[in-house]
C-alpha cells in the first residue's frame, strides 16, 4: 500500500513536472511570436515632483497580453526571456518603442518634463553592442530626457565593463537610475565610482515606513546620502497620502505610485498628463524670427 502510494504520488509529480515544462515551452513559443510580431506593449507610469506635484517623468513598463494565456505578469515573462535568450530582442524593442513614443510626446505635446526611463536587464547590459544601440537611437533627443533603470547587480557583476559602458552612455546624455535601491547585496562604494544620477528607493521601504521605525530610518538615510552625493531620489510604490507627506518632509525629489498614477497606455498617458501643442505653434515660432 505504501509503495503504491509512493508510485502514484511520483506519477503525479512527474506529470505535473512535464506539464510545467510543456507550459513553459508553450509560453516561450508564444512570447517569441509576440516579440517578432510586435505584440507586446508599453505602459507608462507618471512620476511627480514631491514638492510641486508637477509631472517630472515616467517609467516605461512592458506588458504582454496573449490571446490564450491572458495578461502575463512582467516578472514572469521577463524572467523567461532572460533564461531563454529572448531578452535581447525584447529589450531592443522596448528601447525602440519608448524612444519613438518620447519623440512623439516632445514633438506634439507640451508638458513632458523630466525623463522617460526604461528597465534594462543585467544580461542585456552585458551585450557589448547595447550601448552603441542606445547611443544611436537617442542621438536625436535632447540630453537628459531618456534614462535607463538598472539594478545594483549590474554594477557588481562586471564592474570594469559596466563602468565603461555607463560612462559612454552618460557622455551621450543618457541618465542612469539605480532601480530597487536598497534591496541588493552590493557595497555602497559603487555609488562613487559609477556615473549614476538617480536612486529609486525600493517600494518595500516606502510601504512599510512609519515615523520612528526602521524603514523610516532607512528612507531618511537614503535621501540624505543621495543629497550629499548629488543624486536625485525617486520613491517607488507610493500608495498613501501619509507616505507622500513623509517623503515631502524628508526632501525626496520625485515619487511614483498608485496614489498619483498607475501605469497606463501611451494615449491615456498623453490624455491625462500632457497638452497637445497648438497647431499654430510652428507659425508663431516663424513669426518670431520675422519680427
Ligand atoms: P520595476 O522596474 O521596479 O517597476 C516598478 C513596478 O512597481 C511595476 O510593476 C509597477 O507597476 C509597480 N508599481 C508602481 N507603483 C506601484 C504601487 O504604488 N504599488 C504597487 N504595489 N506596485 C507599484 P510591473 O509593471 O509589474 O513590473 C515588474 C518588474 O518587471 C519591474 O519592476 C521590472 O523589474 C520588470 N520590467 C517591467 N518592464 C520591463 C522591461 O521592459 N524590461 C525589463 N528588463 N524589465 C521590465
Ligand atoms: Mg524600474
Ligand atoms: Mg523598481
Ligand atoms: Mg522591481
Amino acid at each position: 500500500n505504501h509503495a503504491r502510494h509512493i508510485a502514484s504520488h511520483s506519477r503525479i509529480y512527474d506529470s505535473s513536472m512535464s506539464q510545467q515544462l510543456l507550459d513553459e515551452q508553450q509560453m516561450l513559443e508564444r512570447l517569441k511570436l509576440a516579440i517578432n510580431e510586435e505584440k507586446l506593449s508599453l505602459y507608462y507610469q507618471p512620476q511627480f515632483d514631491v514638492r510641486t506635484g508637477k509631472l517630472c517623468g515616467a517609467e516605461a513598463l512592458c506588458r504582454w497580453h496573449d490571446e490564450e494565456l491572458g495578461n502575463v505578469p512582467p516578472m514572469q515573462f521577463i524572467q523567461l526571456a532572460e533564461e531563454r535568450g529572448l531578452i535581447y530582442s525584447l529589450g531592443n524593442w522596448v528601447v525602440r518603442e519608448a524612444i519613438t513614443q518620447l519623440q512623439d510626446w516632445l514633438t506634439h505635446y507640451d508638458g513632458f518634463a523630466g525623463t522617460l526611463s526604461v528597465n534594462i536587464s543585467a544580461l542585456q547590459f552585458e551585450d557589448p553592442y547595447m550601448a552603441n544601440y542606445l547611443i544611436e537611437k537617442t542621438s536625436d533627443l535632447p540630453k537628459g530626457v531618456f534614462a535607463l533603470e538598472l539594478t545594483e547587480s549590474i554594477m557588481m557583476q562586471n564592474p570594469q565593463h559596466g563602468m565603461k559602458q555607463l560612462q559612454r552612455l552618460q557622455d551621450s546624455g543618457i541618465g542612469i537610475a539605480v532601480d530597487d535601491f536598497g534591496t541588493g547585496y552590493s557595497s555602497l562604494s559603487y555609488l562613487t565610482q559609477f556615473p549614476i544620477s538617480v536612486l529609486k528607493i525600493d517600494r518595500t521601504f516606502i510601504q512599510k515606513m512609519y515615523p520612528g521605525n526602521h524603514q523610516h530610518a532607512i528612507v531618511t538615510t537614503i535621501i540624505a546620502m543621495a543629497e550629499a552625493l548629488g543624486l536625485d531620489t525617486v520613491a517607488e510604490g507610493v500608495e498613501t497620502p501619509e507616505q507622500e507627506a513623509t517623503l515631502k518632509a524628508l526632501g525626496c525629489f520625485c515619487m511614483q505610485g498608485f496614489l498619483r498614477g498607475k501605469p497606463v497606455p501611451a494615449n491615456e498617458f498623453a490624455e491625462r498628463w500632457l497638452q497637445p501643442k497648438l497647431s499654430d505653434n510652428e507659425s508663431r515660432i516663424n513669426n518670431k524670427f520675422l519680427e
